[in-house]
């Protein structure tokens, strides 16, 4: 079998993710007439623009190959961009061909992607929920929705990131600061979730690497003191492992990161120096079913939880991770945002089963979904 064409779909979701972002899609054609389905969306607007035309480049590299040597072709792709640099936008190009690679050979042998990553450790994969708090203003308001939006689906965890004055004003990290009344407002908001959801819920919080160290040392004390937080994930930006350390040394508070790392190399430091609870890699934007799988066993040897990202993404980043964490011992919980399943359905052959809180995967060979190609054209970019 031999790769005969690689076509993207960068398509437009509607307004559950920001102005001008899209969802990128990947179809990867053989000469045998299977074809693959991949995933290579990334966030920001303009980033979907940017890998679409590092798939177009690669894709004359591929042309030709036998798709089943996976091993071989992420190698290919990995390197393609080294002396641009080899993490994010050539991780996340090369996800969207290696996720299809993966669909094609499970097609190919009549076999589940889970099942040609070592079989079932097991048949339904635990999430927690995000884009739940649309509209969420006031800690009544978190309260409400966590109620009847959340513990209504059956969740037993959710995340959010409760410093709506970081999210108003700043997209990234400015100087790391809150002011007293932000500050307040996010504890009152977490607190009201917790009066709401009981005890055993894990409430996971986003902190989007916004803070500076001091600042995020006391976020974190004062979530996990007041509201038993499960995680605090992205203290600071992901630039330093230093900064993280000095996190990591002065609370109690679990922490996790991992959505702006990439490939199990710029996982080594966080194993190594012990400096985190979970990593929650994101299944595209780290390398794909190949390297999330790599990254799962790496953690497993540190007897660490894996728990991916996977927000704003398509269908396939979703179920890609489920196929590897169907596979995987050291799972925790994989991420999804409930307001996008609706969209995410309509892009594909049969909806995903999300229910009470878990995904099932339907069993067929490869990933199990085809996309539907008509709604992909309607919602070109
Ligand atoms: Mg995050």
């Amino acid at each position: 079998m031999k790769i005969s064409g690689i076509k993207t779909f960068e398509i437009n979701p509607g307004e559950i993710v920001g102005p001008g972002r899209t969802w990128l899609v990947v179809r990867v054609d053989t000469d045998e007439g299977i074809s693959g389905w991949g995933e290579a969306t990334n966030s920001g607007a303009g980033s979907n623009t940017l890998i679409k035309t590092a798939i177009e480049l690669i894709t004359p590299d591929l042309l030709g190959e036998d798709p089943a040597d996976i091993e071989r072709l992420w190698h290919l792709m990995f390197r393609r961009f080294s002396y641009l640099g080899s993490r994010g936008l050539p991780t996340a190009m090369t996800a969207g061909i290696d996720i299809a690679l993966w669909d094609i050979k499970g097609k190919a042998t009549g076999s589940p992607v889970y099942d040609l990553l070592g079989g079932r450790f097991r048949d339904e994969v635990r999430l927690y929920a995000n884009s739940w708090f649309e509209g969420c203003e006031s800690p009544e308001d978190y309260a409400r929705a966590a109620r009847e939006r959340v513990l209504a689906e059956g969740h037993t965890a959710l995340k959010l990131d409760p410093f709506r004055e970081m999210t108003a004003t700043h997209h990234m990290f400015s100087d790391g600061q809150i002011s007293a009344a932000g500050e307040q407002e996010g504890y009152d908001i977490v607190a009201a979730i917790r009066e709401v959801v009981g005890p055993g819920h894990e409430i996971l919080i986003d902190a989007h690497g916004h803070f500076n160290v001091p600042t995020s040392i006391r976020l974190a004390n004062n979530l996990f003191e007041q509201s038993n937080i499960a995680w605090f994930e992205e203290p600071v930006p992901p630039e330093s492992f230093d900064a993280l350390k000095q996190v990591r040394e002065n609370t109690n508070a679990p922490l996790c990161v991992g959505e702006r790392l990439f490939t199990r190399y710029d996982f080594v430091p966080l194993f190594r120096d012990r400096l985190v609870d979970y990593v929650m890699p994101d299944t595209v934007w780290s390398g794909g079913i190949s390297e999330i799988k790599r990254i799962a066993a790496m953690a497993e040897a540190h007897y660490i939880p894996i728990s991916p990202h996977a927000v704003p993404s398509g269908p396939l980043s979703l179920i890609a991770s489920a196929h590897a964490m169907t596979s995987v011992p050291n799972f925790y919980r994989q991420e999804h945002g409930m307001r996008a399943i609706p969209i995410q359905n309509s892009l594909l052959s049969e909806p995903m089963d999300i229910a009470n809180g878990v995904i099932a995967l339907n069993g067929k060979p490869g990933l199990g979904y085809e996309m539907n190609e008509e709604e992909l054209h309607a919602r070109a970019t």
